[in-house]
């Protein structure tokens, strides 16, 4: 079996590759490195079963070649995060949107066997029902959330119309190590880890009670793999650990004080993923607790030591659009 891993030098799509590997599969990585980091794939970067290609899915013409005799697809290349999002739109549209499309186009065009898309929880904005199921309103609140839901679309409408064998995971809050150590202020783990490892205090938003469905990333690797050998078509799922949890319960097993940032506009107070979809569907559901999560994650602090370190003032100056514009 040949797997064909977009963004496989990221966060997720490096631990989505360790597993293909373990299962015995070739893997293809497809990453520009814009965001991804080699470093990511070092644990397994031996292996005479991988193979990197340092193409853009926005370039077609190097794109198709890359998808010849490839059995299985797994389409996580894109950008992430709010802000930039908010301040560079076009860039999130032509990666996110044109970089589906094009990754969509040389699937079909090679014949793969199936398509997974790694699509993003935040279509749901700030949602009516806890916990969230699939059928629960699209309500993107910022151009990140909108470009990711707007490549799901696409590839529920290549399933329909091309009867490309190609489904979507609505993924909801990732954590786990690799999760990105440098660049724009982003997802709370790595914001604490930089803080907690320099003896500063958390940057807590609000009173902290509002919650996450934290889930860990092997679990989402799992997901993946189990959606590729399922048959099914044209249809998006909810990936989530059937939990949700406060940032008082994560600073509770981080250990260390405290810091207070205003609430920030457009964010839900929970996000819960309804799961009965994917387990009735595929019988997956996610294994590893919160506490072992971060318990993984406290073992990895070391790869925070050279991380920006966050402090109330440069968040405030660097989430200046956010309140700008969705306030
Ligand atoms: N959060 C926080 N301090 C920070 C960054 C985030 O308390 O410095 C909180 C934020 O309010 C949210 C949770 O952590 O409730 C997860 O934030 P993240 O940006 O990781 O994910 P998202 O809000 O997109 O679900």
């Amino acid at each position: 079996m040949i797997s064909l891993v977009t963004g496989g030098a990221g966060f997720i799509g490096s631990h989505l590759c360790e597993a293909l590997l373990k299962a015995g599969h070739r893997v293809r990585v497809v990453d520009n490195l814009s965001t991804g980091r080699l470093e990511n794939l070092n644990d397994f970067a031996a292996s005479d079963q991988l193979s990197v290609h340092q193409v853009d899915v926005c370039d077609l013409d190097k794109l198709t070649p890359c998808f010849e005799g490839v059995d299985w697809v797994f389409h996580l290349a894109g950008l992430a995060d709010i802000v930039p999002s908010i301040e560079q739109p076009v860039g999130y549209f032509q990666a996110n949107v044109q970089g589906t499309l094009n990754v969509l186009e040389a699937a079909r065009e090679k014949g793969i066997k199936r398509l997974v898309y790694a699509a993003s929880s935040s279509c749901y904005g700030i949602p009516d029902l806890y916990p969230t199921p699939e059928s629960s309103a699209i309500q993107p609140q910022y151009p990140y959330a909108l470009t990711k839901f707007m490549g799901e679309e696409l590839v529920m409408h290549w399933a329909k119309t091309y009867q490309l064998p190609a489904m979507s995971l609505r993924l909801f809050n990732i954590y786990g190590p690799r999760s990105r150590t440098s660049g724009a202020y982003g997802a709370v783990f790595g914001v604490f880890l930089a803080q907690k490892i320099n003896g500063k205090p958390f940057t807590v938003v609000g009173d902290g009670s509002q919650s996450r469905d934290f889930t860990y990333v092997t679990d989402v690797a799992d997901a993946f793999i189990t959606a590729a050998q399922s048959d099914l078509l044209g249809v998006a799922l909810n990936v989530g650990s059937g939990a949700h949890q406060s940032i008082n319960r994560l600073l509770e097993l981080l250990g260390g004080e405290r810091t207070n940032l205003p609430k920030r506009p457009g964010e839900p107070m929970i996000t819960f993923a309804d799961t009965t979809q994917i387990e009735e569907k595929l019988q997956w559901r996610a294994k590893v607790s919160f506490e072992e999560g971060v318990g993984e994650m406290l073992k990895r602090i070391d790869d925070w030591r050279q991380a920006p370190v966050w402090n109330p003032d440069s968040i405030a100056k660097a989430t200046s659009s956010w309140f700008k514009y969705l306030g």
